[in-house]
């Protein structure tokens, strides 16, 4: 069996280390003496949490096929983006599970699809059906969470990893979070006006997260009493955010640094991003990514999911927090994964799924990924970093 290796500093502590695998498994990391290694360096592959669709597929789509599926995994792949969930929002609760199951099926009889999505982020029906709480989804279809809902989800889906995004002021929704939970299926909360004292009992009752901090709410807040201040207030709760600059502006990034240490990033993507501007579906939703790559919703009032490609998460946030990328990277690879329960760094005997980066001037530039094992140059790079082991 060939084993590779590959040389590089390591994102996490800056020391030459030398990573050896083979198939998909790392089989050993020692580190080394190397000065010539300088500006190359070795990151987990990015892991988001919440992709809805990408370079021109629409995952809400009823009749997506494999190879559209494929397309869009190769390219978030380009994007140092190696797994994420699939996220499907608001929909009929009968038509969600019927989505959810063919896309199972498409995703169980492929191998890179297997490989790359590896849960499921079901963001809907059971949100705030208040005007710009709602965001994007239909306020018509937000349904009360009843604990059988979860039952159902649990068993089309017994492996898999599951994040549900929750409205806790809902009826029911405590009982709610209490059978999710127990079935294993992470809870995060998101798109609510709920106030303080049920967001805690949500929070008590196992709800970990609460899904883009800044975003499915009104553009315009009560200066003293509203969801940001509730949620900034709170402890034991983990927040994602979009840092695209956009749906979060820069000093509020900076804020909510300052004021939470349990972050992590997501891109929110939709179908327009990786693409160029024009119009796009987000299910029966026309919207616009613009020159920008803002994407509004059709009266243009509101965004609707975002167009950022992972990577530029990483160049964004690491400009608005002005500091080196190896500090953010964590937040968007390492730390999603944490929050789902399961490991994606760097380990002995953990999978062969990496970034190499070449730096200049602090300017990270994604030259290779390796994803289960195999490697992709990236950015037209034309040399490998990568040796066949002795
Ligand atoms: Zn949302």
């Amino acid at each position: 069996m060939k084993i590779y290796e590959i040389t590089a500093r390591d994102y996490k502590t800056g020391k030459p280390i030398t990573v050896k695998w083979n198939n998909e498994t790392i089989v050993d990391i020692k580190p080394i003496d190397n000065e010539d290694i300088n500006n190359i360096w070795i990151a987990p592959s990015l892991f988001d949490l919440q992709i809805n669709g990408f370079s021109g597929v629409d995952f809400q789509d009823i009749s997506i096929n494999t190879e559209s599926l494929i397309k869009a995994v190769n390219n978030l792949r380009q994007s140092c983006c190696s797994k994420f969930l699939l996220t499907l929002i608001t929909d009929r609760w009968d038509r969600l599970i019927q989505k959810i199951k063919r896309l199972k099926e498409l995703r169980d009889s492929n191998e890179i699809l297997k490989y790359s999505i590896v849960g499921w982020h079901i963001e809907g029906p059971f949100l705030s059906d208040k005007i710009g709480f709602c965001g994007i989804h239909n306020p018509s279809l937000m349904i009360d969470p009843m604990p059988d809902y979860a039952r159902q989800l649990r068993k089309i889906l017994p492996d898999d990893l599951i994040l549900l995004t929750i409205a806790p002021e809902r009826k029911g929704a405590i009982e709610f979070i209490k059978t999710a939970t127990e079935l294993g299926i992470i809870v995060s909360l998101g798109h609510t006006d709920a106030p303080y004292e049920t967001l805690k009992a949500a929070v008590d009752s196992g709800a970990r997260g609460f899904t883009h901090l800044g975003n499915g709410c009104p553009q315009l807040l009560d200066r003293k009493d509203n969801i940001l201040w509730r949620v900034l207030n709170m402890e034991n709760i983990k927040i994602t955010l979009i840092p695209d600059t956009i749906h979060v502006s820069p000093p509020l990034f900076r804020l909510i640094h300052k004021v939470k240490n349990e972050i992590v990033y997501i891109s929110d993507a939709i179908s327009g991003a990786g693409a160029t501007p024009g119009i796009y579906s987000l299910g029966d939703i026309k919207i616009s990514v613009d020159n920008n790559g803002i994407i509004w919703n059709p009266t243009k009032t509101g965004y609707a999911g975002s167009s950022l490609c992972p990577i530029d998460g990483i160049l964004r946030s690491m400009k608005m927090l002005n500091c080196e990328w190896q500090k953010v990277w964590e937040r968007y690879s390492e730390l999603p994964a944490a929050f789902m329960d399961i490991k994606h760094d760097i380990s002995k005997n953990g999978n062969a799924d990496f970034v190499i980066i070449k730096t200049s001037n602090n300017t990270p530039e994604p030259v290779e990924i390796v994803v289960s094992g195999q490697s992709k140059l990236l950015n037209n790079s034309e040399k490998s970093f990568i040796k066949t082991a002795n």
